[in-house]
């Protein structure tokens, strides 16, 4: 499981027997309104385009979801001329009014929270488990930035006074437009919050999803709607990356954006804002998270840790597990035990109650993968996986066997690339201190994580792991899980552009600026 709220609620309503009848219930709603048009979502009108896209699932590619808009450059500009309108009353409105806007999207969330999964497990694969955990942390970032809101006074604080006649104050204000520009992985905590974060501090969004789950940003449009979003303020331009989320960067009025991706479309967005005006660019990118198991530790817990973080979601996540150091003296017994639980893991249909790893979001993913298996088992010992599945149902889908390699150079490119893929590189240290070397030998810095039994090798790794989000002893998982509001989640080095954490207390501010007021009484 992700997201601990997720399990005490899935436990709850398990004992009840709701959950699975549910969810099973939402999948049989979901079926019946496969193969519907969708349109994009402009200044609060419907917009459609004569040529559309057939969206289909990646469990099983016959399946036609539905039908996309194909969105172009101009669609951008006509939703970024939307949103502007809109930002002139929108900034306006008090701060309570737009909190309670969101807490309304909440709220419909929760009601809707099942179906929304559902809609999860078809267009990205996601198990039911990860699906409502997904979208439980949309829920999350919505009742959390509105606290954050009431919490800090709407971003207003009163300052000295410089003479006794005067009275100033620092007042947070929103740019203007923001885009928003989503990654597949997390169709709805992500795009919510990236959105929710521009939106509660005034500002109006321009949202581009991901081309693989475009049918779950339209539900959010939806829900954003009847919680009552004035038209104008969230608008969806459902297109390819290159073209909408290009025009989105290179807008001039577009005041920011906001993305979450992959490392080199980010460096993209921040060598195009040098070009022109600077412009605020929050990117959250990717990473190559390491766990170290030293000779302290507790392998049972080491084991469960790194087999929960390197394959849960098929190892797409962006704080998945892909490398393990761990000490020379219990290296045997660890890959031994790893390999074994990795070969009793279930692989198969997400919709199936026991699947625990479901396929692959798309087709690039899935050659991948096979691609990097080959040159593993070329380059190094291929322990467990290492195939695609071609048998039976699972052949119609992007389904693959999840895969521990060891025996790399530890300056393997393996060791080095973000591969999204359930792709573990396992290698053996001697001395403590090139554990840490070598999880710091990266461009990354998203999460780490530790097993160890030994205060000081904890402290050690605490004060020198260059990581956004760290993590010791978590048996629940080594490096993945950040809940919203407890542990802020955002990347160092190449996995990040801001060093502020989403779901934490410096997230929104980064959505406004600040205003000096100084009033002669
Ligand atoms: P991606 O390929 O970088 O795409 C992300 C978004 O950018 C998509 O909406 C994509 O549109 C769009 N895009 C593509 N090319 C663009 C361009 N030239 N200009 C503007 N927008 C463009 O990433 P992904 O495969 O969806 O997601 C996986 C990546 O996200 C991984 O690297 C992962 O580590 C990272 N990630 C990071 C975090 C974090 O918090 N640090 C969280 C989740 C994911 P199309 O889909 O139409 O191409």
């Amino acid at each position: 499981f992700e997201n601990e709220h997720t399990v005490r609620r899935f436990m709850a309503e398990k004992a009840e027997g709701q959950f699975h009848d549910r969810y099973e219930r939402a999948l049989e709603q979901v079926r019946t309104e496969f193969g519907r048009k969708y349109a994009m979502i402009i200044g609060g009108r419907e917009v459609r385009t004569p040529a559309t896209t057939s969206h289909v699932s990646p469990i099983d590619t016959r399946i036609v979801l539905g039908h996309l808009p194909v969105g172009s450059a101009s669609h951008v500009k006509q939703a970024v001329a939307a949103a502007k309108k809109a930002f002139e009353s929108w900034s306006r409105t008090n701060y309570q009014e737009r909190v309670q806007i969101c807490r309304s999207a909440a709220d419909i969330m929760s009601q809707r929270k099942f179906e929304l999964a559902a809609w999860i497990s078809y267009e990205n694969g996601k198990n039911r488990y990860e699906a409502i955990a997904d979208v439980d942390e949309a829920i999350d970032f919505l009742r959390y930035y509105s606290e954050e809101m009431e919490r800090n006074n709407g971003f207003e604080t009163v300052m000295k006074s410089a003479q006794p006649n005067e009275k100033s104050r620092s007042v947070m204000k929103p740019y203007g437009v923001w885009g928003v520009i989503a990654p597949f992985n997390f169709p709805a905590a992500i795009l919510v919050g990236m959105s929710t974060g521009a939106i509660i501090t005034g500002n109006t969004v321009v949202v581009k999803p991901s081309s693989n789950t475009p049918i779950i940003a339209c539900k959010f449009a939806e829900v954003f709607k009847q919680a009552g979003l004035p038209d104008g303020v969230f608008n969806l331009v459902i297109g390819p990356g290159g073209k909408v989320g290009g025009e989105l960067v290179s807008n001039k009025d577009v005041s920011g954006i906001v993305f979450t991706g992959s490392r080199d479309v980010g460096y993209g967005m921040a060598q195009e804002f040098s070009k022109t005006r600077p412009k605020p660019l929050i990117a959250e990118l990717g990473g190559k998270n390491p766990a170290i198991v030293t000779e302290t530790a507790d392998i049972g817990k080491a084991v469960d840790g790194v087999l929960k973080a390197a394959f849960g979601y098929s190892g797409q996540k962006c704080s998945a597990c892909s490398r393990v150091y761990v000490h020379k003296k219990v290296k045997d017994e660890f890959v031994k035990r790893l390999v074994e639980k990795t070969r009793d893991l279930p692989v198969g249909n997400p919709l199936d109650p026991n699947t625990f790893v479901g396929p692959l979001a798309n087709e690039d993913a899935y050659k991948k993968y096979q691609r990097y298996a080959k040159m593993a088992d070329r380059d190094g010992k291929v322990l467990v996986g290492g195939s695609a599945i071609k048998d039976g149902e699972l052949k119609h889908g992007y389904y693959v066997q999840p895969m521990i390699v060891t025996g790399l150079p530890k300056k393997h490119r393996l060791f080095k690339e973000e591969l999204f893929v359930p792709i573990l590189c396992v290698a053996h240290y001697e001395k403590f201190d090139d554990a840490i070397k070598l999880a710091n030998e990266s461009d990354y810095g998203l999460t780490a994580g530790i097993f160890s039994g030994k205060q000081e090798e904890i402290k050690e790794f605490l004060d020198c792991i260059e990581a956004g989000v760290v993590y010791v002893n978590r048996q629940a998982s080594a490096t993945t899980g950040a809940m919203v509001g407890c542990q802020p989640f955002g990347g160092w080095k190449s996995s990040g552009t801001t060093g502020r954490g989403t779901g934490g207390p410096h997230y929104l501010t980064q959505f406004m600026r600040e205003q000096s007021q100084t009033i002669i009484v």
